[in-house]
């Protein structure tokens, strides 16, 4: 392709919102045989709700509700801040079901603190959850993974629930005191509309799409399953999204990664052709070859549609 049809080519993409940065990055796309996309926040709204509150022990609901979200106060994880705000809501009007759409949102933000539990020694288990002490005692939200590793045993029945959660495409999340496993919580994260659609479409141009996510596997499946993937990669700790990236390299392929977030930027970077959700972090932007200023996932076929026409040798 000529200088000029490179440059009209990202004049195209800018018209569509997809912006590229440089030539290389375009002519790279073209030759695309993986397409890998993130989970939660790239495949997924990144809107996570909670959908399950379940107590095991004679706990009140709100209380555990207030115990979890001061837990989870100091955390900037899409699922923290999705149970401060169930929490927030059942604290305060007793009715989740506002959760989303509630129109002084931003201002009970800034009064978020004032409800909770102190909360001292915070620290966020990248991949696995956070823990903290409340009143003394150890405080743990997060999968099995951080339940396993810092030797809170699970019950047969909470793991049962968990299972149940993870097989309708939800994420579970564990809640341990005092050395006791006291409750779970399911978050759902629903599917782009497009994401479907998408995949089907890579499918027909001949590109395998690929899932990675830190999430679990039975979760991961589920959603994977949903969307049309059959290739995933589950459970991966946030250094390893890049590991993965190369592993489908390794064969001289051309592989393009699709994500949003901190953890995905490495992945961004490792890959041929990093793409990155416009909506997303500034390090995954400033991370990839591809900004889709538009959040829609159609973009990543009119990226490579767009490589593809202007590298074609026919004429
Ligand atoms: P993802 O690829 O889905 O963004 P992360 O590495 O951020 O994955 O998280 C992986 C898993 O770790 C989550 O699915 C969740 O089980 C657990 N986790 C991480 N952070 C938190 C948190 N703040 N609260 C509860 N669970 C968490
Ligand atoms: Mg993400």
């Amino acid at each position: 392709a000529t200088p000029t049809a490179v440059m009209v080519a990202t004049g195209v993409g800018a018209n569509n919102g997809v912006l590229i940065k440089g030539g290389d990055a375009l002519e790279r796309a073209q030759k695309v045989k993986y397409v890998i996309f993130d989970k939660t926040g790239t495949l997924t709204q990144g809107k996570a709700t909670v959908t399950t509150v379940k107590v095991f022990t004679g706990m009140d609901r709100g209380e555990f509700l207030k115990l979890v979200a001061s837990a989870e106060a100091s955390s900037e994880h899409p699922l923290a801040k999705a149970i401060v705000q169930y929490a927030r809501h059942f604290h305060f009007f007793d009715d989740p079901s506002v959760t989303n759409d509630a129109p002084n949102n931003n201002k009970e933000t800034t009064t978020i603190s004032g409800w909770l539990f102190d909360v001292s020694e915070f620290s966020a288990l990248p991949g696995r959850g956070i823990q903290c002490f409340i009143d003394g005692k150890l405080t743990l939200v997060g999968n099995r993974k951080l339940m396993t590793e810092s030797g809170i045993d699970i019950p047969t029945h909470v793991e049962n629930f968990v299972v149940e959660l993870e097989e309708s495409a939800k994420t579970g999340i564990l809640v341990a005191y005092e050395g006791n496993l006291i409750g779970v919580l399911g978050v759902a994260d629903p599917l782009k509309r497009e994401a479907a659609i998408v995949i089907e479409g890579l499918h027909k141009m001949g590109v395998i799409p690929v899932m990675v996510t830190g999430d679990n596997w039975r979760t991961a499946q589920a959603v994977a399953k949903e969307v049309g993937i059959q290739d995933v990669r589950a459970e991966v700790m946030p250094a390893g999204k890049a590991d993965v990236i190369r592993s489908f390299q390794k064969d001289g392929s051309t592989v393009a990664m699709v994500g949003d977030g901190i953890n995905d930027s490495p992945a961004l970077a490792a890959a041929d052709i990093g793409m990155a959700i416009g909506a997303g972090t500034d390090i995954a932007i400033e991370a990839a070859d591809y900004v889709l200023m538009r959040n829609n996932l159609e973009d990543v076929i009119t990226a490579i549609d767009l490589s593809r026409k202007t590298f074609s040798r026919i004429r």
